[in-house]
């Protein structure tokens, strides 16, 4: 009989161990999605068993998701590529014929390429990669390069919800600060999905749940988190912004803020120039820089206030805080010299006047008393039910605290509400909420983790010319970063594009993480000019991670008349046979992350805690697949041989034999490396000191993470907290240690706005952006319309159409697991019963979803859980036939899709049919994914019940693992390769 037919247990998780087998247990970090949880890996006699949550780590505490324990089975996926490869002479791209080659070809011929392009011009070269954890490194790599065009994914993530708070607060959520739930009694969720900080979340939750806490989610879809609150707000998408500027007018209105922190610890009662010069919109100043504590540089902060007390006009700093003076937040005021002023405040007040419950239930289908209630509950909870926590702390001004004061309303928001063409603002909106409230860094509301807060302006963004671009030069600063105003652009003398992408262009001046979604287009158009070689990892652009994917794939194919691609060379790294791979001229295998070393850095993107920094790191605990190398050490064996200045010694040797090594001791500042545990010669020092040549092994015996607690007089009011800031700065997470002042008006935007007006000397947008820069760099948060709006019928696309990850999967990585594909093997539309009867569709029917730009068809799915006006989906789920190696007509290929083919990654520019421009918001280039306007149709009995476009079947890739039913039948101790 066969076995699997007998009674006999296939496998005995209880029997005894084989004589002589070894049983271990390796400590490292999951990958299987971006939160970084500590892990342990039980392997025997050297092969996976399992994978455990770490309860000895910080982050997770023993906690495991369904994806992390279900690593074993992207170890041994089929679609792991095991060989470089190198497309076949003569073969069209996205076929997928390729020839194995050896590590050195490919090394040498990349080199010889790159070396070119570096000798000439360096900008020809672009390096854009996805969901990776090292863009320390990659940055690095691009920089020493010389060339401008490097970003990571988060343009197409997330940045709005990023570049929105840091611009206001100096800090934004996740790995950058977050919702105190120990102490918080409301929390206030909105738009986030179940996948960010996923499982120190649930752990947060779960305990404020038990301890009383009120849990509020508003969302159009109710999913995940939102499934255990107490109310669920549903809202159109893209009307968050309407929603806080409503809020914060009946905040104002009922005066439930907090006046002593506003005056204090934000630019709210400092003058705002009204008077029409070049100045106006801007902070009035003291010229005297004797004045005032230090600036940034950039804007100075010897700004002015209006003292109620002695009717006079002060500085803000020292002596606008001093006893006895009161700032006003009121009122029109004029200067010794005439110029009218007011406080910012003021402007936000008459700015949100006209911000109504009313004018807000219109736009976001909440109703107007649930609007009201909602902001005396915010406003009630954050003031009302304050309180103070024992702990002193003193102020950069030398004011000591006795106290701290606690403003226990939390808030966490994520892409539902930065993946929209109006995000930035509605972040800033929502920053300004929290602000208000006093909730920034304070018990019970939103804290900072290190090396947050920033300055704002974070960091100078000195990258702002061509002639910055030399052949054999590094850059003179980093590819990215936050600008502060027009001469912090990266654009030509007559104001066109530097970048490939158009990042920090007059088009989306704030670009801070690059626009990869535009990298592809802009590419195949030349425009603004041809590149040579594209190096992507990690990022499948073939399919999921492009808007109008079928259309990617045609420019990823496209030739110039002379038969040339567009793009003549690309690269792609990846560890898995994704759609993209199909169309590389050379595909390096990359290794999972239990075969490597990989570090979650302060100069990166750290796990910090509230209560002090935190990194960590990964270690190998298998043994190298095939011929796959880490991405890291194919960094720097090409940064070796091309021979870039940080990577080579005086003598012209290289300087790092690997990416272990290279992490040890690469210092950017003195003292400052990639780690920050266990430095110094012997290993003695914390934070701060020389490199340790034992830093790895350290790391390894200490649970692969290092944790450092700050005193609690540094945990809260940190944007302030004179010992904090002067700690900070001594460890290099700041250039310098003044005060970070909020910034409920900014002045930032307000100095684009004035190069739009034309009233500031110096670098101004071409004609045809002038009002776009105009519009959307309002100094105070605004609502407005997704910007897809204006170029759809709305009448004949009612309905709003979004994705979001499902919590068992992870981008596209997942639905190639075959544990994980038994919870999900394909997708369905959402859609509320009553819209999806209205449309004549029953529950389980196949359907046409169609937008302006293409038409997909799939299967619905009834659900209460989404307003009327929505449909959405898990994204990734589906995959083009034979890809990640999935068996032809799989369920994720027939039955799975993408709602990727309605989105378009360009728009008409204003309401012109030639000229298009990126479909992102016009502040920072995110990219506007949810604006996506659609219908829905059922399809005819007689149409095939697979979804639609399908593609041909994707061909193995040589050397890819393959196999698939030998993992279904996964049992440690029996080979699968
Ligand atoms: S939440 Fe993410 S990092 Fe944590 S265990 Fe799950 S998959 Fe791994």
């Amino acid at each position: 009989m066969f076995k699997f037919l007998s009674r006999e247990p296939l496998h005995d998780p209880l029997a005894a161990p084989k004589p002589g087998a070894v049983n271990e247990v390796k400590t490292t970090t999951c990958y299987m999605c971006a939160c970084r949880c500590g892990i342990r890996v039980h392997l025997r006699d050297g092969e996976l068993r399992y994978i455990d949550g770490n309860p000895n780590h910080p982050l997770n505490q023993g906690v495991i998701c369904a994806k992390g324990s279900a690593g074993i089975m992207k170890q041994v996926s089929p679609a792991r590529l095991t060989q470089p490869l190198l497309r076949k002479p003569g073969s069209e791209r996205g076929a997928g014929e390729f020839e194995p080659i050896s590590w050195d070809h490919a090394f040498e011929l990349l080199t010889e390429r790159l070396r070119k392009i570096r000798a000439s011009d360096p900008k020809k070269f672009a390096i854009f990669t996805g969901r990776d954890q090292m863009q320390a490194l990659t940055g690095l790599f691009a920089r020493q390069f010389g060339t401008p065009n490097y970003a990571a994914h988060g343009g197409f993530c997330s940045v709005n919800m990023a570049a929105g708070m840091i611009y206001t607060v100096g800090g934004s959520f996740w790995e950058f600060g977050g919702p105190d739930l120990e102490r918080a009694k409301l929390f206030v969720m909105i738009g986030t999905a179940e996948d960010h900080h996923s499982n120190p979340m649930k752990i947060a939750l779960a305990n404020f749940k038990r301890a009383g806490g009120r849990f509020i989610s508003i969302n159009p879809v109710r999913t995940g988190y939102s499934a255990i609150a107490d109310e669920w707000i549903p809202i159109k998408p893209g009307t968050d912004g309407a929603l806080f500027m409503a809020l914060l007018h009946e905040l104002i209105a009922n005066d439930l803020i907090d006046h002593a922190f506003l005056k204090r610890f934000t630019n709210a009662p400092q003058l705002v120039v009204l008077d029409d010069c070049a100045r106006q919109g801007l902070f009035a100043f003291d010229p005297n820089p004797e004045k005032g504590p230090p600036g940034d540089g950039r804007h100075p902060h010897n700004k002015l206030v209006w003292d109620k007390a002695s009717g006079r006009i002060l500085n803000a700093y020292p002596e606008g805080i001093a006893d006895g003076c009161d700032p006003a937040l009121e009122g029109h005021y004029e200067l010794a010299d005439g110029t009218k002023v007011a406080p910012s405040f003021q402007r936000l007040r008459e700015r949100v006047a006209s911000c109504t419950p009313e004018w807000a239930a219109a736009i976001t289908g909440i109703d107007a008393d649930r609007i009201r209630r909602l902001a005396r509950e915010m406003g009630d909870t954050a003031l009302k039910q304050a309180f103070e926590l024992p702990i002193p702390w003193t102020d950069a001004w030398g004011t000591r605290h006795p106290t701290t004061s606690a403003r226990p309303v939390a808030f966490h928001a994520m892409r539902g509400l930065a993946a929209h063409s109006n995000g930035f603002q509605t972040v800033r909106a929502l920053a300004v909420l929290m602000s208000v409230l006093g909730t920034i860094d304070a018990p019970g509301g939103f804290r900072h983790k290190a090396p947050y807060p920033r300055h704002i302006v974070p960091n100078y963004r000195a990258f702002n010319s061509p002639e910055m671009i030399q052949p054999n030069t590094p850059l003179n600063a980093a590819p990215l970063g936050f600008p502060a105003n027009p001469d912090e652009l990266a654009i030509n003398p007559d104001g066109s594009p530097i970048r490939i992408d158009h990042a920090f262009s007059w088009e989306h001046p704030l670009s801070a993480h690059g626009l990869m979604h535009n990298v592809i287009t802009n590419a195949a158009k030349g425009d603004p000019y041809r590149i040579d070689t594209l190096l992507i990892f990690m990022a499948n652009m073939a399919w999921n991670s492009s808007m109008n994917t079928m259309a990617v794939r045609e420019m990823l194919n496209r030739q110039d008349e002379a038969g040339e691609y567009m793009i003549p060379f690309l690269v792609v790294c990846d560890a898995f046979q994704s759609e993209t791979v199909a169309f590389a001229d050379l595909v390096l295998p990359d290794t999972t992350y239990l075969e490597r070393h990989d570090v979650m850095s302060m100069l990166d993107r750290p796990i910090s805690e509230f209560d002090g920094p935190v990194d960590s790191v990964r270690v190998p605990v298998l043994p190298v697949t095939g011929q796959c190398k880490p991405f890291q050490e194919v960094l720097i064996e090409l940064a070796s041989r091309l021979k870039f200045p940080a990577f080579t010694t005086e003598q012209g040797t290289r300087k790092f034999k690997d990416y272990p090594e290279f992490v040890v001791n690469f210092q950017p500042q003195p003292g400052i490396g990639f780690l920050m545990g266990w430095r110094g010669a012997d290993g003695d020092k914390q934070l701060r000191g020389e490199p340790n040549p034992n830093q790895w092994a350290m790391y390894a015996k200490n649970d692969c993470v290092f944790q450092y607690h700050l005193p609690e007089t540094m945990h809260y009011m940190r944007n302030w907290n004179r010992e904090y800031l002067d700690f900070a700065k001594d460890k290099g997470w700041r250039q310098k240690n003044d005060p970070v002042q909020l910034a409920i008006y900014s002045d930032t935007l307000q100095s684009f706005r004035l190069a739009a007006q034309g009233k500031s000397a110096g670098r101004q947008p071409p004609e045809h952006l002038r009002e776009r820069i105009e519009t959307y760099f309002d100094p105070l948060p605004f609502w407005y319309a997704p910007l897809e709006e204006a170029a759809t019928d709305l009448a004949a696309y009612p309905l709003n159409a979004i994705t979001q990850r499902p919590m068992a999967m992870y981008h596209s990585w997942d639905s190639q697991n075959a544990w994980l594909r038994q919870i999900h093997s394909h997708n369905y539309l959402q859609v509320n019963p009553l819209t999806a009867r209205a449309a004549g569709i029953e529950d389980g029917g196949w359907c046409w979803v169609e937008s302006q730009w293409g038409q997909v068809r799939c299967m619905i799915r009834y659900s209460e859980a989404v307003e009327p006006g929505t449909v959405w989906t898990w994204n990734a789920i589906g995959k083009a036939d034979g890809a990640w190696q999935l068996a032809p007509g799989a369920d994720e290929a027939r039955k799975g899709f993408l709602l990727n083919h309605l989105i378009s990654e360009e728009l008409p520019f204003a309401g012109s049919a030639s000229k298009t421009i990126s479909n992102s918001d016009p502040v920072t280039g995110q990219a506007g994914w949810y604006d996506v306007r659609v219908r829905i149709r059922r399809a005819e009995p007689e149409e095939p019940e697979v979804t639609s476009p399908q593609i041909a079947t994707v061909p193995a890739a040589p050397g890819v693992r393959g196999h698939a039913a030998r993992v279904l039948t996964y049992f440690a101790g029996r080979k699968t390769s």
